[in-house]
């Protein structure tokens, strides 16, 4: 079982990581060097996202897939729906009972 909290530290400095090697790759001067560190770069961007996602299906989270890698969407109560974290997309799951609530279900009848 994987600990939510470890892994969205995890998902954190993986982020962190790359967000500084790309602050560092901008001060290069241009060369073919720069070009390859570019390359992997977006290769290991790539990764993380797939990694991601699929960390968060493992968690649970349902998957957009306006996109690919695929976002998970985050559940919005003011909403009461998961939406996608993609602005173009901005598709809403509107569901009746929000997420942990499968405990609380009441029957009709008597
Ligand atoms: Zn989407």
């Amino acid at each position: 079982m994987i600990d939510p909290t470890g892994a969205a530290g995890w998902i954190s400095a993986g982020k962190s990581g790359l967000d500084l090697l790309r602050a560092a790759w901008t001060l290069m001067p241009k060369g073919a060097e720069k070009d390859r560190i570019a390359r992997k770069l977006e290769e290991a961007e790539l990764a993380l996202e797939l990694s991601n996602a699929k960390l968060a299906k493992e968690l649970g989270f349902r998957l957009c897939q306006c996109r690919f890698p695929p976002l998970p969407m985050l559940w919005d109560n003011a909403r009461r729906a998961f939406v996608c974290q993609n602005a173009a997309c901005g598709r809403l799951d509107a569901v009746e009972k929000p997420p942990g609530a499968r405990g609380a279900r009441r029957r009709a009848r008597a």
